[in-house]
C-alpha cells in the first residue's frame, strides 16, 4: 500500500530522519518502534506531506509529494496524532463532524458506525471532548480519523498516558480495524504491545532503521528484548 525510499526529514538544519526505506503491505499492521526522538512522528508527518523532506513516497500509486495533506486524507491516509489532539471545546459529535470534513455524504452513516464501535462515546455525544477520560479521548481521536474512511490508518503512540486496562482496549480496537480491512501503520514506544499485534516491524534509532522483521520473530530477538522489551 505504501512504499518509502530514501526518506529524509528536516527541521531547519536538523535532520530528524536520515534516509529510511520501508513498506506497508495492504491488510497488515506494521509497527515503527524506537525510543524518544528516533524519528517516528517525523516519518508519519512525512507520509502526510506536512514536513520538509526528500525521498520517494508512493501510496497506492500516488506520488504523495505532489499532493497537499488534505488531498492525501481524501485519497485514504488518516492520522491519529500523538496526544490525541481532540478539539476540547467541541462536543464528541462535533469532533466526528470535523473528521468528516471531506466526506459529507457518508457522515450520518459513519457516525452511527463509530457509536456502534465505541458505545461509551454514544452516551457522551453531547459532552465537550475536554471532559472525556484519556481512554475515551483516544477512542474519539481514532473515530475522528476513521470518519474519512481511510485505507491506511496511522496511529502515533496511542497507548501514551493510558492505564494498562485501557491500553488493552485500544490495541484490541486496532486489531478489529485490521479485521475490517483497514491497513495500519502504528508508532509505539510500548514495543511489546505493538509487536504482539503487528505483522511486521521496523526499529528506528537516531533517524535510521536499525532492524526490521516479522513482528513475532522480533519478540524473540535477544537484542530487541534487551533494548526495547526490558528483558
Ligand atoms: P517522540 O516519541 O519523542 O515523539 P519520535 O521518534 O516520534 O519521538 P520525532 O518526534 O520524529 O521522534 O523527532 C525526531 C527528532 O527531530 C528529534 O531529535 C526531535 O527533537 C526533532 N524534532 C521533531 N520535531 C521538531 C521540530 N518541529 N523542530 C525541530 N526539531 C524537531
Amino acid at each position: 500500500m505504501i512504499s518509502v525510499k530514501d526518506l529524509h526529514v528536516y527541521y531547519g538544519l536538523i535532520e530528524a530522519v536520515k534516509g529510511i526505506d520501508f513498506e506497508v503491505q495492504t491488510g497488515h499492521i506494521v509497527s515503527l518502534i524506537g525510543s524518544n526522538g528516533a524519528g517516528k512522528t517525523s516519518t508519519l508527518n512525512a507520509l502526510l506531506n506536512s514536513v520538509k523532506k526528500t525521498g520517494e513516497i508512493n501510496f497506492l500509486g500516488y506520488d504523495t509529494r505532489r499532493h497537499k495533506t488534505h488531498t492525501l486524507v481524501r485519497h485514504g491516509i488518516s492520522l491519529v496524532p500523538e496526544g490525541r489532539r481532540v478539539f476540547i471545546n467541541l462536543t464528541v459529535d462535533e469532533n466526528l463532524r470535523m473528521g468528516a470534513f471531506n466526506n459529507d455524504e457518508n457522515y450520518e452513516h459513519l457516525r452511527s458506525q463509530m457509536y456502534r464501535l465505541f458505545p461509551r462515546l454514544a452516551d457522551k455525544k453531547s459532552q465537550l471532548a475536554g471532559t472525556l477520560s484519556g481512554g475515551e479521548a483516544q477512542m474519539l481521536a481514532i473515530s475522528r480519523a476513521l470518519m474519512s474512511e481511510p485505507k491506511l490508518l496511522m496511529l502515533d503512540e496511542p497507548s501514551l498516558g493510558l492505564a494498562p486496562k485501557i491500553v488493552g482496549e485500544v490495541f484490541n480496537t486496532i486489531v478489529r480495524l485490521k479485521e475490517e480491512g483497514i491497513t495500519i501503520l502504528l508508532v509505539e514506544q510500548n514495543a511489546f504491545a505493538a509487536l504482539k499485534i503487528s505483522d511486521y516491524a521496523y526499529v528506528l534509532e537516531n533517524g535510521k532503521i536499525a532492524m526490521q522483521g516479522v513482528a513475532k520473530d522480533m519478540i524473540g530477538n535477544d537484542e530487541i528484548r534487551r533494548k526495547y522489551l526490558g528483558a
